[in-house]
């Protein structure tokens, strides 16, 4: 066990464990930051990220991840290249534990994030950035006049659909069943859209591309006849719902029925008093690189905060208490 008891541990190395990093090693806090050994997060499997302000030509997803760590580390982070295995929050200070090293901290930031869940195909992994994307919001603007797939039949399918219309020519959605998930009202939406066609019960076989590795098309196969179909296309959007990283905490943190952590409105802190959370595992909504190094920065407010209190003098935390 290691003796020292920190200010701060944070657990998760993507945008919004990287900017409470920052904000943290800014106020003094010391802070460990416990990265994974997906350390970087999502943004590490895309190519270019054009909406995240500060980059006017855009930067690639890994190296604005690289930018964000030596910012943090400028100021003082320490880096833990590994994934915590456990957490102790019933007693104070908490216990994070990685394999058989327990490290103690006042106060935790979860930063964990969430997966977009995946198709499972070899030629889906190896296309991703160069035509897979499992984010409408950010990749539609390469799509202009192309034609896409999207692979779902939920309310986030319906939407992701939609948005792309405003950029694609042509939006196939492709779902497993005859019967969708959506709500009515999305799916009537979605299917009023002259840009968007259906195709039903079908799957994904592959992912097809071109000697220069970009997506070419879509080899689909109908559920009951298992006749296989090809759809020329330059992008696949897999929207087949998000995993939250939860795992560690749904025993002692309050969440919802999919396992995203639930925080007080306008707060970042959870029911366990000292223990914050920030970014996409507690996001369903927004789910961007924006909001999580907002909510990120917040948290480390949050955790000085708190800290400040505990030591009994809440004013003498920097940045000026909220009313
Ligand atoms: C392909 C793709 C492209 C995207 N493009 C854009 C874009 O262009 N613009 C945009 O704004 N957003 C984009 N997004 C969304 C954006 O990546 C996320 O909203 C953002 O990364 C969420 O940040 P986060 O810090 O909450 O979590 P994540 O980025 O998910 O990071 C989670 C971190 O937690 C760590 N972790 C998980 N479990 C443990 C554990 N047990 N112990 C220690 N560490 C752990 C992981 O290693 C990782 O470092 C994209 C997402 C994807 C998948």
């Amino acid at each position: 066990m290691t003796e020292d008891v920190r200010d701060v541990i944070i657990i998760g190395g993507g945008p919004a464990g990287y900017t409470a990093a920052l904000y943290a090693a800014r106020a003094n806090l010391n802070p460990l930051v416990i990265e994974g050994f997906a350390w970087g997060g999502q943004l590490m499997i895309t190519s270019d990220v054009e909406n995240y302000p500060g980059y006017p030509e855009g930067v690639l997803g890994p190296e604005m991840m690289n930018d964000f760590r030596r910012q943090a580390e400028r100021f003082g982070s320490e880096f833990l290249t590994d994934d915590v295995t456990e957490v102790d929050f019933s007693e104070h200070p908490f216990r994070v534990s990685v394999g058989d090293d327990e490290y103690r901290a006042k106060s935790v930031i979860i930063a964990t994030g969430a997966n977009a869940r995946q198709l499972g195909l070899e030629s889906e992994r190896s296309l991703q950035g160069r035509g897979v994307s499992y984010c409408a919001v950010c990749d539609a603007a390469f799509f202009r006049e192309r034609e896409v797939v999207v692979v779902g039949g939920g309310d986030s399918a319906m939407e992701e659909a939609i948005f792309l219309t405003k950029f694609a020519s042509k939006v196939t959605v492709v779902h497993r069943r005859d019967e969708f998930r959506a709500s009515p009202i999305m799916l009537d939406r979605a299917r009023a859209n002259d840009a968007i066609e259906f195709m039903t019960p079908y799957v994904v076989d592959e992912v097809l591309d071109t000697d220069e590795a970009r997506v070419t098309g879509v080899r689909v196969r109908h559920l009951e006849t298992d006749e296989l179909e090809t759809i020329p296309a330059q992008g696949v959007f897999v929207a087949i719902g998000h995993d939250p990283n939860t795992e560690l905490f749904l025993d002692q943190l309050d969440h919802d029925e999919a396992g995203y952590l639930v925080t007080q409105p306008g707060s970042t802190a959870t029911n366990v008093p000292g223990v914050f959370a920030a970014g996409d595992v507690v996001d369903h909504v927004y789910r961007q690189a924006i909001t999580a190094a907002g909510m990120g920065s917040m948290a480390a407010l949050d955790a000085e905060r708190w800290l400040a209190a505990q030591h009994g003098h809440p004013d003498a935390a920097l940045a000026a208490p909220r009313t």
